[in-house]
């Protein structure tokens, strides 16, 4: 989708520090980090969020990427994985992404 920063990311056409990358989704380093690992993972398809009818295959291959994450950052101990979705719960880039947060203990609160 044309302006929209994400897709630009996937497409490669801005820079990100990429983590993982497969044929449906990018995983790259969040470029304001609230934990000492914070990285995104976002379909290269553009959907705005979650419930905007992203395909089972494409979840699945989301699933995937945030393993793949945890496995190369040492996320053994546990992570947290927070998707905003729409105004109400903060969503400020309108591309569905996963948050993944990590390296440090993140006690019981919820963000
Ligand atoms: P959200 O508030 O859930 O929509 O999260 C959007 C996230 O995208 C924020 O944590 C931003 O720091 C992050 N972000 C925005 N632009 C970029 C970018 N160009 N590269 C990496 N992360 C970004
Ligand atoms: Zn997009």
């Amino acid at each position: 989708m044309e302006d929209c920063i994400f897709c630009k990311i996937a497409a490669h056409e801005i820079p990100s520090t990429v983590v993982y990358e497969d044929d449906l989704v990018i995983a790259f380093d969040d470029l304001n980090p609230q934990a000492p690992v914070h990285t995104l993972v976002i379909p290269k398809g553009h959907y705005a969020d979650i419930v905007d009818g992203v395909p089972g295959e494409v979840l699945a291959a989301m699933a995937h990427a945030v393993s793949e994450v945890a496995r190369i950052k040492g996320l053994s101990d546990g992570f947290r994985v927070i998707s905003n979705t729409g105004a109400a719960a903060g969503q400020t880039v309108m591309h569905f992404h996963m948050h993944v947060l990590g390296g440090t203990d993140l006690g019981e609160n919820l963000l």
